[in-house]
């Protein structure tokens, strides 16, 4: 085990002490919160992703095996920090002050500043190359997030567009629009958030009502109200560009003639000085996880004219053009996800250790026998090993899509065609959807389990469990809901069944690694039902397709969730069985710095999953080809009609 998660054993018990204060008084310092398992990401970035292969390509740095550990260490120190003031956030929440500012939690301000004096530069890498930066490979990336994310989720979302909306700018917006806003964005001075969702425009945002009316040029009035923005307003920043979606008026209704402005919180004058843009902040929402970041309800245009500046100029392409900012708020998403389930398993290890209850099973009669240490019982190792599988393979599946905007990356950094990339392009757009709605589901089981495992403990405020599972819950909701991710995955990604270029590239890829099996890692039969279920997927897909021609499309969205579920299954399995290989190479041929039980584990691990979580994607298969369908009349189910006060 790792240093960092050895460290924070002698603190394990909890930080917070139930001190009485009020909100707004400063709480005391607290211990930090967050766990990982560095060991767990080296095996990760350097025996299963190959990031040899990888660093020093351009457009990456060239860094050896030295240089990696020392930025992990660093970053998995910051984390760290960053968890100390996790638990208080929840307890002392971003709110609104009388004034109509907003207030953010105790520390906020001064990790903050801590985080963009070291680690803005890692916010700023752009995926789009028009920077000449040499950058760090995506997965390199992805673990470094996966680590102040996971430490403290509420902390990195304020600015979370911020990437995002730096890749939009580069690929959308005009040159004036980047001189505008650019340098302020990668500098951090500046933020910026995605304003879509607003009362009666959630999952549809064809209902989108904010209007926008032309002034002169690119510049046009904003009016309308967003809900749930996510820190729409806060004191850490000089200013916000708001991604704002909207209607310019006169445009039809519906989804594609939607636009996208650019409208900073203060907007700059023609003479230079900066003038406030009558964005206003209506409310901060009262919610169940995430209560460090304020989730506002914007107005723009109520108290006076909010300016926005229509987007690279362009009228009604604003879903095209924010299609980049989607996929990396979904990813971010899956980040969020992994980094706190990832900490919670860790903590339920360490809980699990050290909580001694009840004697073994088969001495539970003896008078004699000494009470052990609850990991010794078979079902917490279960619930162990079932959140140590999850954790990996989501990790994993993260990985198989950052893999490949690497490959993309690598791929314009030497000029090749763009033909060249598509490959690697429909991969990414396949599993995007897919990392987005199975980690988080994932994440939530297994923040579920960990309270499981902390018996009364797990419920209590005292430890950070049950604040991983409240905060963890909006990730299956924000970013389209998970079904509507399903339904992007199904529909859109593989043209239900029709167009299914993605899903060839994938079985290529899946069917490869079955080709290539090391006999000798004594794990065929699992290598067998990997192969038996990624066949089911394909069928699967193939029974969607059907549905779709014969006139039974309405059967297809009571499927699509269950088709991603069982596509994240098998992807978690194949990701879990090349760790085992891994693993095996190295019990092979020397196991370098790992312990061989930390080895052997995969193996153990590949095989828990492969037999305990797998299955389940025959019995799906099995029900979509036999089309257990429900009727889709809503009336037909027998559920109750008006519902009043139980008599
Ligand atoms: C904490 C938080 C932060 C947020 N941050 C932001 C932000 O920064 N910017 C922003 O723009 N928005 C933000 N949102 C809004 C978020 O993206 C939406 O809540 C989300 O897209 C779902 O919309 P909704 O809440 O209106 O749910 P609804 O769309 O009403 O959905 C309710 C349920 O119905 C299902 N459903 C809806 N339509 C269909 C369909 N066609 N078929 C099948 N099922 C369907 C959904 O899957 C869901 O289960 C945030 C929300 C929260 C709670």
């Amino acid at each position: 085990m790792c240093a960092t998660l050895a460290a924070n054993r002698s603190e394990y018990n909890p930080p917070i002490k139930r001190t009485g204060k009020q909100p707004g008084e400063v709480p005391a310092a607290a211990a930090a919160t967050y766990l990982c398992d560095l060991q767990e990401l080296e095996f990760y970035l350097w025996d299963v992703q190959k990031l040899d292969n990888v660093l020093g390509q351009p457009p990456f740095r060239d860094l050896d095996r030295h240089e990696v550990r020392a930025l992990l260490e660093k970053a998995a120190q910051f984390a760290r920090k960053l968890s100390t003031a996790y638990q208080s956030s929840d307890r002392y929440p971003a709110h609104l002050r009388d004034d109509g500012t907003v207030a953010a939690p105790p520390g906020f301000e001064a990790l903050w500043k801590e985080c963009r004096a070291e680690w803005q530069w890692l916010r700023r890498q752009s995926e789009t190359l028009a920077d000449s930066e040499p950058s760090l490979p995506q997965v390199l990336n992805q673990i470094i997030l996966e680590m102040f994310v996971g430490a403290n989720p509420s902390l990195m979302s304020y600015g979370g567009f911020t990437p995002a909306a730096l890749t939009l700018l580069e690929l959308s917006a005009t040159p004036e629009q980047r001189a505008a806003f650019e340098p302020e964005l990668r500098a951090g001075r500046w933020d910026a958030t995605f304003c879509a969702t607003e009362a009666q425009a959630g999952s549809d945002l064809s209902g989108i009502s904010t209007s926008a009316a032309p002034i002169e040029g690119e510049v046009y009035a904003i009016r309308g109200e967003k809900k749930y923005i996510t820190a729409g307003m806060h004191p850490l920043v000089e200013n916000t560009v708001h991604l704002v979606l909207a209607r310019i008026e006169g445009s039809q209704p519906g989804f594609f003639s939607l636009s996208c402005f650019l409208v900073p919180r203060y907007r700059r004058e023609a003479d230079g000085m900066f003038v406030d843009n009558n964005v206003r902040c209506a409310r901060v929402e009262r919610k169940m996880g995430l209560k460090g970041v304020p989730n506002t309800l914007l107005q723009f245009g109520e108290a006076g004219e909010t300016q926005g500046y229509l987007l690279g100029g362009r009228k009604n392409v604003a879903l095209l053009q924010l299609t980049p900012l989607m996929r990396r708020a979904r990813i971010g998403t899956s980040q969020i996800a992994i980094g706190l389930a990832s900490s919670a398993y860790l903590h339920s290890l360490t809980f699990a250790r050290e909580r001694i209850q009840g004697r073994r099973f088969e001495e539970s009669a003896s008078t004699t026998a000494q009470p052990v240490a609850i990991i010794e019982h078979a079902d917490v190792q279960r619930m162990l090993l079932d959140m140590k599988a999850r954790v990996e393979g989501c990790r994993g599946i993260i990985g198989k899509l950052t893999r490949e905007v690497s490959q993309i990356q690598i791929l314009k950094a030497a000029g090749a065609p763009r033909s060249d990339m598509e490959r690697s392009a429909r991969l990414v757009t396949l599993y995007t959807p897919i990392v987005k709605a199975y980690v988080s589901d994932q994440a939530w089981l297994i923040a579920t389990t960990a309270i499981q495992v902390h018996g009364g403990e797990g419920y209590l405020a005292d430890r950070p469990i049950e604040q991983y599972a409240r905060d963890i819950k909006i990730l299956s909701i924000w970013e389209g809901t998970n079904y509507i991710q399903s339904q992007d995955l199904v529909r859109d990604k593989l043209g239900l069944g029709r167009n299914a270029v993605a899903m060839r590239f994938f079985l290529e890829d899946i069917n490869a690694f079955i080709a290539g099996f090391l006999p000798d890692v004594g794990l065929d039969e699992e290598v067998h039902l990997l192969a038996d279920c990624a066949n089911a997927l394909k069928d699967a897909l193939d029974g969607i397709r059907d549905m779709a021609s014969d006139g039974s499309i309405a059967q297809v969205p009571y499927y699509s969730k269950r088709f991603l579920d069982m596509f994240g299954d098998v992807l978690a399995a194949w990701v879990l069985l090349e760790n085992a290989c891994a693993a095996q190479r190295l019990l092979t041929d020397g196991t370098g710095t790992y312990d061989r039980a930390f080895l052997t584990g995969k193996i153990k691990t590949a095989r828990y999953f492969v037999h305990e979580a797998l299955p389940t994607v025959l019995v799906r298969a099995a029900q979509i080809a036999k089309r257990v369908a429900v009727p889709v009349a809503s009336n037909e189910f027998g559920f109750p009609g008006q519902v009043g006060v139980a008599l």
